[in-house]
C-alpha cells in the first residue's frame, strides 16, 4: 500500500509537472513576475468558472477576507457575526479592522453558522455576516440572506474551503458558492480543492462599484498611479501561481469529484456504526440533495459518539494513518478573542464538536486499499 497521506500534493503534481513546469518557466522567461498576463488569464477563466462578474486576485485568503471587509466600508465598532468552528483567519480579521466579532453556535449537522444563532446575535450595531463554508459544505445561503435582507446586512461568503461547491436554492436554481453573498473570499493555499504552490487568494463579487473600490484597495488604495484615494493595503497573485492556478482550475471539478468519490467509500464504510457520524452531503443546500455538489470535502470529518476521540487520534498515527482535530477550540475560548459578553450556554454545539471530531486523510489521490485500511482501523478502535 501506498504510504498515506493528509494531503498528497506530490501524487497530484506529478501527474500535471510538464505542463506546470512549462508554465512556469514561460512566466520566468516572460519576467512579468508581477500583474503579468497570467494573472489576467487566470482571474477571467476563474470569473467565468464561477459565473461571478468580477475575481480580484490578492496574496492569500486572510488578505482576500480583510479587503472585501475594508470594501465595504466597515467602521470600528460595527458588529459582524460569524461562526464559532471556523480557522481563526475568520475572526482576526475582523478584529484586525476593530469592528466587533460576534461568534455564534453552529449546526450539529453541516457544522456550519446557525440560523437561530445567527437572529439571536442581532442588535442596531450588526453590520454583516460572514459565513463559512466549512470544510467544503456550503452554508445555508438563502436563509443568510433573507436575514440580511431583513436587517439590511452584509454577507460576506468566507469561500476558503468550497471552491467549486454548487449550491441549491429550493427553488431549484443553483449557485456557486461564494457568488451569493455581497462579497467572498477564498484562498489558494496549497492544500485547498484549488491551491497554488506557496500563498494566493481571490475576492468574488458581482458588484461593479465594490469591485472597482477593492480593486484599488489591492494597490495601495490607487485608482490612478500615485494618486492613494484611499488606505489600501498590497496584496497580489503572483504571476507564476496565477500560471499553476489556471492549470489546475481546469481539473478542479475532477479534484472535487475525486474528493467526493473517497467521501463516499468513506461513508459507506461506517454505514451502521454507532460510535460514527458521517458527515451529511445533503443538508447545506435547501433542498434534499443526496447526490448533489452542495459539498466538495475540503475536510472529511467525523464526530466519534461515546468513545475517546483522543485515543483514536493517537491509534491512527501509531498506524501510520494521518488525522486531523479541525478545530480542537472553539474561537470563543480562545485567548485573543473571548469576550465577557458571551455565554457558553450559548455555545452548545461547538463545545461538544471539539470533543467529538476528527478528520480523515482527503485529497485527490487517495485509493481504495487505502480508504479500506483507514476505515477498517477507526472501526475495530471504536468498538472495542
Ligand atoms: C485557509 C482559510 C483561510 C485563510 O486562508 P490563507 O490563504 O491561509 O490566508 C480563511 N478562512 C478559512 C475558513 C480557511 O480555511
Amino acid at each position: 500500500m501506498r504510504k498515506i497521506q493528509m494531503v498528497d500534493l506530490k501524487g497530484q503534481y506529478a501527474k500535471i509537472k510538464d505542463e506546470v513546469d512549462h508554465s512556469v518557466l514561460e512566466v520566468l522567461e516572460s519576467t512579468a513576475y508581477i500583474n503579468g498576463p497570467k494573472v489576467h488569464e487566470f482571474q477571467k477563466n476563474l470569473e467565468h468558472y464561477l459565473n461571478v462578474k468580477h475575481v480580484i486576485p490578492c496574496a492569500n485568503g486572510t488578505d482576500a477576507l480583510q479587503i472585501a471587509m475594508m470594501g465595504l466600508g466597515l467602521k470600528p465598532g460595527d458588529e459582524v457575526i460569524t461562526a464559532d468552528f471556523t480557522f481563526a483567519a475568520t475572526v482576526e480579521v475582523i478584529a484586525l479592522l476593530q469592528l466587533t466579532p460576534v461568534l455564534v453556535d453552529v449546526d450539529p449537522v453541516t457544522f456550519n453558522i446557525d440560523i437561530e444563532a445567527i437572529k439571536n446575535a442581532i442588535t442596531p450595531k450588526t453590520k454583516a455576516i460572514v459565513p463559512v463554508h466549512l470544510f467544503g459544505m456550503c452554508a445555508n445561503m438563502e436563509a443568510i440572506m433573507e436575514i440580511a435582507e431583513e436587517h439590511n446586512l452584509y454577507v460576506i461568503e468566507d469561500n476558503a474551503q468550497a471552491i467549486g461547491s454548487t449550491y441549491t436554492y429550493t427553488n431549484g436554481k443553483k449557485a456557486k458558492a461564494g457568488t451569493i453573498g455581497h462579497v467572498s473570499s477564498t484562498s489558494f493555499f496549497p492544500s485547498k480543492n484549488l491551491g497554488c504552490y506557496g500563498d494566493g487568494g481571490a475576492i468574488f463579487t458581482n458588484d461593479d462599484d465594490l469591485a472597482h473600490t477593492i480593486r484599488g484597495i489591492v494597490n495601495h488604495g490607487m485608482y490612478k498611479r500615485y494618486h492613494h484615494d484611499v488606505v489600501g493595503v498590497n496584496s497580489r497573485l503572483d504571476s507564476i501561481q496565477a500560471a499553476i492556478l489556471d492549470i489546475k482550475l481546469k481539473r478542479l471539478d475532477s479534484y472535487n469529484q475525486a474528493r467526493q468519490q473517497a467521501a463516499r467509500a468513506y461513508s459507506k464504510a461506517f454505514e451502521g456504526q454507532k460510535h460514527i457520524v458521517v458527515p451529511s452531503g445533503k443538508t447545506g443546500c435547501a433542498t434534499i440533495c443526496n447526490d448533489c455538489d452542495c459539498h466538495v470535502f475540503h475536510q472529511y470529518t467525523l464526530r466519534i459518539i461515546d468513545s475517546d476521540r483522543d485515543a483514536l487520534v493517537k491509534h491512527l498515527n501509531d498506524n501510520g494513518i494521518p488525522c486531523g482535530v479541525y478545530y480542537p477550540i472553539p474561537l470563543h475560548r480562545q485567548k485573543a478573542y473571548q469576550d465577557s459578553r458571551y455565554n457558553e450556554a450559548d455555545f452548545k454545539v461547538t463545545n461538544q464538536l471539539v470533543k467529538e471530531v476528527i478528520s480523515l486523510p482527503m485529497h485527490t489521490e487517495l485509493d481504495d486499499e487505502q480508504i479500506e485500511f483507514i476505515t477498517s482501523t477507526v472501526i475495530n478502535f471504536v468498538n472495542s
